[in-house]
């Protein structure tokens, strides 16, 4: 089983990702993940691996699997969103049965903090180039901005790529105006969440790291309030 854990503490878990847990035999997961549910892993076999060790991580939970026993590989977010269930069905090749268990995507959790922003057609975009081409990326961004998407930014900035934010807000300004609202949220539903709606040509003001999700309106897209809006196009 590949499980989602949501974006942030237990309560953006569902129930049956809780159930999957608890029924498992092994669980396998990245340190910080398996940090946030000492309780459920308690007295389970456990395989916990670095970050970078996304293949490792996937060879194992197989061979335990193909072993006999129940193995859950927990994903942070939804595991079929830049998570671990591609690679799972990769490596099993058949050989065992994989079952994906959803979870709140980043996405989701972004959006409910800010007000409603992808009420409408929307693209999410990650910013890492670890696995796939910047010349790749930066396509992605123009299309999506040059149709009007509401765009999702994940993996926003990191050490390794601090620029490539900067980059992509200027593809945005090339298509959308220096006023379009800009959603961003830090450590959503973590408990200690902080969230700025602000606009495309300020958002650089904003601190953005690895745990930021930002939404970048369409031309429809405004604050009302306290919440940032994209109308879905009802007549009132
Ligand atoms: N599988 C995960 C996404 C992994 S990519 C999911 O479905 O959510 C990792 C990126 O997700 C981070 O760089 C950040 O942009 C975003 N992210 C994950 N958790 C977040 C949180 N609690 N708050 C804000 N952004 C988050």
């Amino acid at each position: 089983m590949v499980v989602g854990l949501g974006p942030g503490n237990r309560d953006s878990f569902t129930a049956e990702a809780l159930t999957a847990i608890r029924e498992a035999q092994v669980v396998v997961g990245y340190h910080t993940y398996l940090n946030l549910i000492p309780d459920l892993i308690e007295g389970k076999e456990m395989v916990a691996t670095p970050m970078r060790g996304e293949v490792e991580r996937a060879r194992q939970a197989v061979e335990l699997a193909a072993a006999g026993k129940t193995v859950a590989v927990v994903s942070s977010g939804d595991p079929g969103i830049y998570g671990m269930a591609g690679i799972i069905i990769e490596v099993a090749g058949g050989r065992v049965p994989v079952k994906v268990i959803p979870g709140v995507t980043a996405a989701s959790a972004a959006a409910a903090s800010l007000g409603a922003p992808l009420m409408h057609d929307f693209a999410v975009i990650s910013l890492s180039d670890l696995l796939t081409p910047w010349e790749t990326i930066l396509k992605r961004l123009e299309m999506a901005a040059a149709g009007d998407f509401v765009i999702v930014l994940y993996n926003p900035r990191s050490h390794g790529r601090p620029n490539h934010i900067n980059t992509a807000r200027d593809i945005m300004l090339k298509y959308k105006a220096p006023a379009t609202p800009v959603g961003i949220v830090r450590q959503a539903r973590r408990g200690q969440e902080e969230r700025t709606i602000t606009t495309l040509d300020r958002m650089l003001d904003v601190e953005i790291d690895m745990l930021t999700t930002v939404i970048i309106g369409n031309s429809q897209t405004r604050v009302a309030g306290k919440y940032m809006l994209t109308p879905r196009g009802y007549h009132l």
